[in-house]
């Protein structure tokens, strides 16, 4: 199966972060493409750091609720407090998400693919649209191009 995953995040250095990230999803299968990383302005009071987005692709065979177990399972480990050089304590965040699954439509209590919202996020789209534009939104019936021209 071919997946869009998105990750992102605000919190640290998230693009070491994602990097690591990126590591560890590539035992799954293969990530033949990664988008740039791309920053928007934090939408909260509270959050002071940009956020930072990319998305990349996965060729797993794994189902994608054997897949979000995966992914749920690298987020609990990159989110873990990691020493840094002065002896504090950091908290790494990263956030991933799958998108889309070939053309397939997932929708359980735990999974819905493709994504709920990813059609009104620039900043799912915007990465998505770098190398794969033409990927076909099957609930919608639009390409991610068309998505992303669509949000104006
Ligand atoms: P969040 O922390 O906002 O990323 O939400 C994570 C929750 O969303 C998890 O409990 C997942 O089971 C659920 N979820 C539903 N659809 C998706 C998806 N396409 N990708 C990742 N998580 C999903």
């Amino acid at each position: 199966m071919r997946y869009i995953l998105s990750l992102g995040g605000n919190l640290g250095d998230v693009e070491a972060t994602m990097r690591s990230a990126i590591r560890r999803i590539a035992m799954l299968g293969i990530v033949p493409l990664e988008s740039k990383v791309y920053e928007s302005e934090p939408w909260g009071f509270e959050a002071k750091e940009r956020f930072k987005n990319m998305t990349i692709e996965l060729d797993t065979g794994l189902e994608p609720l054997a897949l979000l177990d995966e992914l749920q399972r690298i987020e609990r480990e990159m989110g873990r407090d990691h020493k840094t050089i002065d002896g504090q304590y950091q908290s790494r965040n990263i956030d991933i998400d799958i998108l889309l699954c070939d053309e397939r439509v997932v929708d359980t209590e735990r999974l819905t693919i493709p994504h709920k919202l990813m059609h009104l996020r620039e900043f799912a789209l915007a990465p998505t649209a770098e190398h794969w534009a033409d990927w076909w939104h099957p609930i919608l019936g639009k390409t991610v191009g068309e998505l992303l021209a669509q949000l104006g």
